[in-house]
């Protein structure tokens, strides 16, 4: 079993600006532990990032403008220690796999299990976990490195995760404890 963590739009308009979510800002620090972790082990990290085109992208219209590529908001916060040995994936749509080469790399990186993480959990999360499970990956959930606007909305999306996906639903720790990070 390859693992790889997928970190899901933990970008400042996500966080602290146009979108800005408290529940969001909450998760900060076990995700950037287990980030830490993960490289320690040799676990690629692969943010997957909101990159919109202002004026063009479909989303904007339900959501407004936010990450926006080329903007402050669009980078990922400075806490999850973005560096070298990460990917990046710019993404127009909910989904992480949606017209990007993240299927590729997950292939080429020789990855069959991916970690979900980031924001939100029934949103984003959810449509990226709906791809990597019908291109055929393992999905593990941190479920406290994950979030939503509301509790309910985590509630749900944590319970169709699992349901759906057949998603093992696990966290930071004992995920640091597996890699032995
Ligand atoms: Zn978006």
């Amino acid at each position: 079993m390859k693992t790889a963590i997928l970190v899901v739009d933990m970008l400042n308009d996500f966080v602290t600006g146009a979108l800005k979510c408290d529940r969001g800002l909450a998760i900060v620090p076990k995700t950037a532990k287990l980030l830490a972790g993960a490289r320690k082990a040799g676990v690629p990290v692969i943010f997957c990032n909101d990159a919109h085109i202002k004026g063009v992208d479909h989303e904007l219209k339900l959501w407004g403008d936010h990450a926006i590529a080329g903007t402050k908001g669009a980078e990922v916060i400075e806490e999850m220690a973005l560096c070298d040995s990460d990917y990046v994936v710019p993404k127009r749509r909910y989904s992480g796999f949606f017209h990007t080469d993240l299927d590729l790399l997950l292939r080429e990186l020789g990855v069959d299990t991916v970690v979900m993480t980031g924001l939100h959990t029934h949103m984003c999360v959810r449509h990226t976990t709906a791809d990597a499970y019908c291109l055929g990956y393992n999905i593990v959930v941190a479920k406290d490195a994950t979030d939503s606007f509301t509790k309910e909305d985590y509630d749900y999306g944590i319970k169709y995760l699992q349901e759906v996906y057949g998603a093992e639903i696990t966290d930071v720790d004992s995920l640091l404890a597996r890699w032995n990070a």
